[in-house]
């Protein structure tokens, strides 16, 4: 692809579609459907210093109104099942959920916890994406990319991607995921240690005789539909906060006892703590905002009318930050991308 035929594939002004809900505009957007295409698009970025941005389906952005440089979107959609080397190859555009499906119907173990996550297969390693006792850098055996700044193919094994607790080494570098590989012989057991699972299993009197992987997934997929909001009916990005990671001692709780927080102890005399409750013990303090709000079953998820902006999401998400630094001296992290 010719810097010509480059260009008049570029589409200009062209919105950014994300679960926010921001009315935001790329100055250019580019659909990558071949591999090859990605070694001229890096050669045109580079030597226009254009900054970049790849997109998934935006279920974890906070877009400015306006971003002034390239929007990448991956279209690899393939999805390849390697028996013998029990291995599963996924395109970057594949849809999370959809991948899940096709793992249960094909008695994959260690997909079904992590059912109804918004988003592509892309962009599950970047934030390691996790839930209900589940991270995606367990299914992970290596993954393909292409290094935009250096204009090269490279693949990174498990190890490589120093996957931590929502974060990776994809955060902040110049690595396009074209495709992931998965593991496809994880150990067939299910995990069904976690609280809420086990709490809707008494609930909804479930027998457990009854498990399988199409059954607990449904059930997660009820956990999910009854605590977070639908972004396709209340623009939301999931969990706007990171679970805090912080030492005991330096909890501040001169107004809250340590017995009102939620607490796990994550071994080098390091706890994480649950954000959403320390929001909910604060959120009577939150100056009220025009466009956000702190979602009625889930403190940690902010929700907005279809009409916020970056900048006002941002400013309640600040004032919120600095009353749970004020009360509990525990300084909470944005999770979603914010793009500048
Ligand atoms: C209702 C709701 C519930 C959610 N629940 C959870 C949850 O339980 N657990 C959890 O971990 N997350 C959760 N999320 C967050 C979100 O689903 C995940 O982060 C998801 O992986 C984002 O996928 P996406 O395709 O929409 O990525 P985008 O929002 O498009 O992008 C997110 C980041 O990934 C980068 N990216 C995207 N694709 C690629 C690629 N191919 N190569 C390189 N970089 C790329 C982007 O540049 C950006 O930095 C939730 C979100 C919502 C709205």
């Amino acid at each position: 692809m010719q810097e010509n035929i480059l260009k008049m594939l570029l589409k200009e002004n062209h919105k950014i579609s994300n679960s926010l809900k921001i009315d935001s505009t790329a100055r250019f957007y580019i659909e990558v459907i071949k591999q090859d295409e990605l070694i001229d698009l890096s050669k045109f970025i580079n030597k226009n210093e254009i900054k970049y941005l790849v997109l998934g389906e935006g279920t974890n952005l906070v877009p400015p109104d306006f971003f002034d440089g390239i929007v990448i979107k991956p279209n690899f959609n393939d999805v390849l099942y390697d028996s013998n080397n029990k291995i599963i190859n996924v395109g970057a555009s594949v849809n999370w959920h959809k991948l899940v499906n096709i793992c249960i119907e094909k008695n994959i173990y260690g997909f079904e916890n992590l059912s109804l996550i918004p988003g592509t297969v892309g962009a599950a390693p970047i934030q390691n994406i996790g839930a209900y006792g589940q991270e995606v850098s367990n299914l992970i055996d290596k993954i393909n990319c292409f290094d935009i700044e250096k204009g090269e193919f490279i693949s990174l094994n498990n190890s490589s991607c120093k996957f931590k607790y929502r974060n990776s080494i994809f955060k902040n570098n110049s690595l396009l995921i074209i495709s992931v590989d998965f593991k496809t012989d994880c150990k067939k057991e299910f995990n069904i240690e976690y609280n809420s699972i086990i709490n809707h299993m008494d609930k909804i009197g479930f027998k457990k005789t009854n498990l399988s992987l199409e059954t607990l997934s449904n059930l997660i997929c009820d956990i999910r539909n009854k605590t977070l909001p639908d972004p396709n009916i209340i623009p939301n990005a999931g969990s706007f906060f990171k679970n805090a990671e912080v030492k005991i001692s330096e909890i501040d709780d001169s107004e809250f006892s340590l017995d009102e927080l939620i607490i796990w102890d994550i071994g080098n005399n390091k706890v994480k703590v649950g954000s959403a409750r320390l929001i909910e013990l604060v959120k009577d303090r939150i100056p009220k905002s025009k466009n956000v709000e702190i979602y009625k079953n889930h403190a940690l998820v902010l929700v907005t009318n279809a009409y916020a902006t970056q900048a006002e999401i941002l400013d309640y998400a600040n004032a919120i930050i600095k009353i749970v630094k004020k009360v509990f001296n525990i300084e909470l992290q944005i999770e979603p991308t914010l793009v500048e």
